[in-house]
């Protein structure tokens, strides 16, 4: 297809107002075409808690108008004749947060996290939306049809696995990924996950998937428990309605991974139940205040509070490749994109069981 016979639209955000349901249907300009790009023909987005917080303006006041969406799937339609990757048109590729890093702007050197293979920490990481990117263009996400970005973090998906399983891993699934193996994850380990919305059930998937002895899900109330039993917790935890829940792991449990999305969250619970020099590391990103953390709990165990943000390349391939090995069959309900306000609206209420993937068309067949 000619770069000329197809159209970009999307969802558009205007204001705030696009958090209560207000995206509008539009045409837009993609950011100008370098022979660094790649153009995608998007059939599935997922939706991530992460497009509602910056729909509201929650962290930073975006940009407006801006489109949302970083769980990307689609079909490559056009490939610049420098673009990194590899790609050709056909593939079926995924794209996720990260867009680009000082490997993509010539003449510059190699930045020290880059060079570790960790790009999602280069001083000059670009994300999908809403950027800007490098040549200072704004970054639209994947609510609507199209979407061109350097083809450096543009991934094949493996065969085998289902593309809207695929656009859900993009973030929510490589946002546990990797901090689950960087913090020793597996054989002989009692991990817990807080929250069980996209990204925590990911987390209870991909804990068992790696070879954890148990996974505990720690949820706020009792509902979710037969579902995260499902999922292949070993345990359940309901915080609002279990009286002294945290008392049945106290000191067991050598990692936490917390993908609550508020800072009200009962942290020093979480922390009773780590085992000295055990880890909680914190992903959720609230927009409602900071964390009180008490330290004396901290200290009299020697516990680590770490943080992690999405995933490198490699990272995001491995696990692609573990999914796709492993059979891991995340829980994605399947929204089309016409739908788009009204999936916002109902992932602020909790409703995803437990990733909204937004359908442009019906999926491949593989
Ligand atoms: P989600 O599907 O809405 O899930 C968030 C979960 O947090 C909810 O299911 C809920 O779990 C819990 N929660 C929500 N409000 C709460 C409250 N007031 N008090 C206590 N718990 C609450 O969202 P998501 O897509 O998984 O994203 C979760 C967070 O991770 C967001 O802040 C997002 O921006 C952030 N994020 C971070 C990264 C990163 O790289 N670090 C990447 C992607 C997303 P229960 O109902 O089970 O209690
Ligand atoms: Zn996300």
């Amino acid at each position: 297809m000619s770069p000329q016979n197809y159209k970009f639209e999307g969802w558009l955000a205007h204001d705030t107002s696009a958090v209560e349901g207000k995206m509008t249907w539009g045409e837009f300009e993609p950011k100008r075409w370098e022979e660094s790009d790649i153009d995608i023909k998007i059939t599935h987005c997922g939706m991530c808690g992460s497009d509602v917080h910056t729909l509201r303006s929650g962290w930073y006041p975006a940009p407006y108008p801006i489109i949302v969406g970083h769980e990307i799937v689609g079909e490559v339609v056009r490939v610049g004749s420098k673009a990194a990757g590899s790609h050709k048109i056909g593939d079926r590729v995924g794209v996720g947060c990260l867009t680009d890093c000082c490997m993509g702007i010539a003449g510059v050197p190699i930045c020290e996290a880059c060079e570790s293979g960790e790009e999602q920490f280069c001083p000059k990481a670009r994300w999908t939306y809403p950027g800007p990117h490098h040549n200072g263009d704004k970054g639209y996400g994947g609510y609507a049809t199209y979407h061109r970005c350097p083809g450096r973090f543009v991934f094949k998906i493996p065969d085998g696995l289902e593309s809207k399983q695929a656009a859900t891993m993009m973030c929510a699934g490589i946002t546990m990924y990797s901090p689950l193996k960087r913090f020793g994850c597996g054989p002989g380990k009692l991990v817990g996950i807080v929250g069980l919305g996209g990204l925590g059930h990911y987390g209870v998937l991909l804990a068992k998937a790696m070879g954890a002895d148990k996974v505990v899900a720690i949820s706020r109330k009792a509902s979710k428990r037969d579902e995260a039993l499902k999922l292949g917790a070993g345990d359940y935890l309901a915080t609002d309605d279990d009286v002294g829940w945290y008392k049945k792991y106290y000191n067991k449990l050598d990692l936490i991974v917390s993908t609550v999305a508020s800072s009200k969250a009962p942290i020093k619970g979480y922390l009773a139940m780590l085992k000295r020099h055990g880890t909680l590391v914190q992903v959720g990103n609230p927009d409602d205040g900071q964390f009180a953390l008490p330290q004396s709990t901290l200290i009299m165990k020697s516990l680590n509070f770490a943080g992690s943000s999405i995933g490198s390349a490699a990272e995001i391939r491995e696990m692609l490749q573990l999914a796709a090995d492993k059979k891991i069959k995340a829980w994605v309900e399947e929204r089309p994109m016409h739908e788009a306000n009204q999936a916002v609206l109902d992932l602020e209420e909790g409703k995803p069981r437990y990733r909204y993937c937004l359908m442009n068309q019906v999926a491949p067949k593989l």
